[in-house]
Formats: structure tokens, sequence, C-alpha cells
């Protein structure tokens, strides 16, 4: 599943490929992919509208137009390929919509699970009600660690796992990048966010940018379906350290576990990564202890 590093390579590999260009008529071959407004009302609305710039918020991909934002999220298995003229299109069985430009080129979607949608909504009004209405700030661009020591701290009952995952409150980060930065600051994935230090807060703040900051160099983690906007692999995946490993070798010579948290399946390292209870204790009034 694209996390925020892919979407994030898919944008920026994108935005010289397509500003500037404007949609001709879109082939909706899977209309139920577009999730607002109605495929019809979309297809008319998208039709002669030029793309400005592309932007990001979370794992969600907007393309700002000249009147209003296209938006896609790839789910489990989208993916979303240029071709210029001078490519044959692909013939891809899993082909939902084809968006063409005026010029001969072409921005394909295919989704072999069918859960991604598009949205095109009119303004940022639209877009934080109708589509980022459940979506919090952007882990990578939008979150300091001021506001990330508060999202600890608000929800401190949560363990790490449910509350990285959780896009309400930090967008962007999922199964495989959050295993990797608890591997890499030795945090139990089931650890309770109130336990963690200050110091402990600080490293996972920033081993989180620094994972995805890779993540995004290595132009992101291809396992099964991901590809970027040219329809190249990243390599990422060669860099993990606990995600898809179980039975393998950690580097203090524990076998990597699986396990699941958040309802999700969560590699782990059991040496390295021992879950520390919570170290708030209740005050409790010992009577006559003063006496
Ligand atoms: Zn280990």
């Amino acid at each position: 599943m694209p996390e925020l590093p892919e979407v994030e390579v898919i944008r920026r590999e994108l935005e010289p490929l397509v500003k500037g260009k404007t949609f001709a008529t879109p082939v909706l071959l899977m209309p139920s992919t577009v999730q607002y407004p109605d495929p019809d009302l979309f297809a008319a609305a998208l039709e002669g509208q030029t793309v400005k710039t592309l932007g990001r918020r979370g794992k969600y991909l907007l393309l700002i137009l000249d009147q209003g934002i296209l938006v896609m999220h790839l789910r489990m298995t989208g993916n979303i390929i240029f071709s210029s003229i001078d490519d044959l299109p692909r013939a891809d069985r899993f082909l939902r919509v084809e968006l063409p430009f005026t010029d001969g080129s072409m921005l394909q979607y295919s989704d072999m699970r069918r859960f991604g949608r598009l949205w095109l909504v009119k303004d940022l009004n639209e877009l934080e009600s109708l589509v980022l209405k459940n979506v919090g700030p952007d882990i990578y661009t939008e979150i300091d660690l001021k506001q990330f020591k508060k999202l600890l701290e608000k929800r401190g009952k949560r363990n790490l796992k449910a509350l990285l995952l959780d896009q309400s409150c930090s967008a962007g980060m999922g199964n495989i990048y959050t295993d990797e930065c608890l591997h890499l600051c030795h945090l139990h994935p089931e650890q309770q966010a109130a336990t963690l230090t200050v110091e402990e807060t600080e490293q996972l703040y920033n081993t989180i940018q620094q994972v995805l900051e890779m993540g995004i160099e290595h132009g992101g983690t291809s396992f099964r379906d991901y590809r970027n906007a040219r329809g190249a692999i990243g390599d990422f995946q060669n860099k993990l350290n606990v995600y898809g490993r179980k039975g393998e070798r950690c580097s203090c010579g524990e076998l990597v576990a699986k396990t699941v948290v958040a309802g999700r399946g969560t590699y782990y390292c059991p040496c390295c990564q021992v879950k520390k209870e919570s170290t708030v204790k209740k005050k409790s009034k010992k009577k006559g202890d003063n006496l």
C-alpha cells in the first residue's frame, strides 16, 4: 500500500510532466472510481482545466487546477502512470480511468483491488469539508517536534503503532514505515505513548522524518504493486530492517517476530523492542504511613 514517501515520489515526478497541461475528455472505464461529484459531472468539470501545480496531504495526491482540485488516493493497489505522446498506451486489464491531455499525453489510473478513489472539488473549502475532513496534518511537512509532543501527550493512552497509523491525528504513516521507525527507536509497537521520555519522543520524531526522507530518496518501497509515475519501482524495500522479514535476523542476532497490533500485521524485534510498562504510577495514600 502506498504510504507518504510513495505518494511524494509520484508528486515530484508528475509535477514537471503535467504542469501547464489541459485535460481533454476523461474516459471513465470504471465510473465508481470517482467518489465525488457524480461521474458525469466529474468528467464535464475536469475537461478544459489546466494543471497549475501538485500538492499532497498524507497519502492524498492533489492536482491543483485553474478552477478546482483533482484529488487521488491510491489505497491498496492504485497506480497513476503518465504516458507521453511517444509512449504506447498501456494495455492493463486493471485500468479504471484515463485522463488524456489536449497534447496527446495521458494519465492512466489502474487499480487491481479497486479501492482507490478520485474527487474533483471546487476549492480548498470543499477539499477540507468533503475529502480531508478526517485527515490530520501531514507528518512530514506540517508537524514540528512541538506539535508531535502535544499529539503524543493528548493521546497518551494509545499504543504507538495505533497512534502513528491514525490518519486523523497525523497523515502519511502506514504499516511499513511505522514498523521501521519503531524498530530504529527500540520502541515496542504496543507501548503506550505516554510512557515515552522526552528524549524518546524527540528520537521518534527525528527518526520518522529521516526514514520518510530516505524512503523518498530511494523512490519509495515496492513490494507488489507500487510503481512511480513512470512505471518504475522503488528500492527502499531493500533497506527495511524488520518489515516483511519475519524469521530473519535482526542486527542484534534475534529473529524478527510478527504479531498483530491495531489490527495490522506488525513486525518487530523481541530483543531490541522490549515493551516498557507505564511509568505513571498511581498515587496511593497508605493510611497509617505517618503514624
Ligand atoms: Zn534486535
